[in-house]
């Protein structure tokens, strides 16, 4: 690399991400040293990012840098956790330094939002690829999991799954939306919001939770299966965007919604005798959730739609299918 290794760890990644006080050596030595919440349990999680399987290669580089640690946030926020450290790998074909400042940038943007301290990493030479560990808190037995959704719960989800699937056909070029809504859905794959407040809020309240990063029906599927249900899902209960509907019309925006990926949003289930509650202390006008289902004790994910099932040939995207 033309700058130094270690010019440019110190240059762009030192101070790349929010100060706390709970790190006592970051950035610069062998290791982090990082000071655990007594009490409280370590939620650990990693996510990988390759240029041209994750994103296209030509994407901005603040958005992945945003990407990296967001989608990293989201399975943090799946865990109702809190994150606190990251940890960044990153290989690169080259050191450049524009490149450097906008990936910095977007990822230290997000990590201030959050309040998570990047604490190391490593950088090393060769085919872009970008790779976080994140680790954070939660108190103890209070962790969301994929697991505890029993049949009869009440199935929800966050935001407007499908707009990122969109936003990304639009990046591709297989997608031609009309102007008025191509940024906001090219916006909403580029940087997506990961849902870490609505998460931690959960606590309590959800059964079962998972994040949606390969598509709403499979991603469905994965938390029926570890909770030993299934579900089924209304088409038409969908929540999807004016923008969505208006780039694709509102059956294909639904479609999309339930097997396209990249998301992050989260997926939860809640016992009807904790929805009062729920809708109190979390309205769903303000968290933007919407509940699209119910979990049953009949295995399999089925999407019904007028009182019909309705059958998906794709429920989400298969690395080594
Ligand atoms: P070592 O050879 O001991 O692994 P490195 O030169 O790889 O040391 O890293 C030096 C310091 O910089 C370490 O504290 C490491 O955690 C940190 N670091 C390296 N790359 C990054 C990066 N991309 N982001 C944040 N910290 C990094
Ligand atoms: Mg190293």
């Amino acid at each position: 690399m033309t700058l130094s290794e270690s010019d440019l760890i110190a240059r762009f990644f030192r101070n790349c991400g929010a100060q706390r006080r709970d790190v006592t050596l970051g950035v610069g030595d062998d290791a982090a040293l990082l000071e655990c919440t007594p009490g409280a349990q370590l939620v650990a999680t990693t996510d990988t990012l390759v240029a041209g399987v994750h994103f296209p290669p030509a994407v901005p580089a603040a958005a992945i840098g945003h990407r990296a640690l967001a989608v990293n946030l989201s399975d943090l926020a799946a865990m109702g956790a809190r994150p606190a450290w990251a940890l960044l790998a990153l290989t690169l074909p080259e050191a450049e330094e524009q490149w450097l400042t906008e990936f910095a940038a977007g990822f230290g943007r997000l990590a201030r939002a959050h309040e998570v301290a990047l604490v190391g990493g490593d950088t090393t030479r060769g085919p872009l690829t970008v790779t976080v560990q994140l680790l954070g808190h939660v108190p103890p037995g209070r962790a969301l999991t994929r697991s505890g959704g029993r049949p009869g719960d009440l199935l929800y989800v966050s935001g407007s799954p499908g707009d990122a699937g969109a936003g990304l056909a639009i990046e591709q070029g297989r997608l031609a939306a009309p102007a008025a809504v191509a940024p906001y859905l090219r916006e909403r794959f580029l940087l997506p919001t990961p849902r870490v407040a609505l998460g931690e809020r959960l606590r309590g309240y959800a059964r079962a939770c998972i994040d949606v990063s390969d598509g709403l029906l499979g991603d469905a599927a994965k938390l029926a299966s570890a909770s030993g249900v299934g579900l089924e899902i209304s088409f038409a209960d969908l929540p999807v965007s004016r923008e969505l509907v208006q780039a694709l019309g509102g059956d294909a925006a639904r479609e999309l919604a339930l097997t396209a990926g990249d998301d992050y949003e989260l997926l939860f289930a809640v016992d009807p005798a904790r929805v009062a509650g729920l809708e109190r202390e979390l309205p769903a006008s303000q968290w933007n959730y919407h509940q699209i289902g119910v979990l049953r004790a009949a295995p399999g994910a089925v999407v019904t739609r007028g009182g019909t099932v309705m059958e998906f040939s794709h429920s989400g995207y298969q690395h080594f299918a």
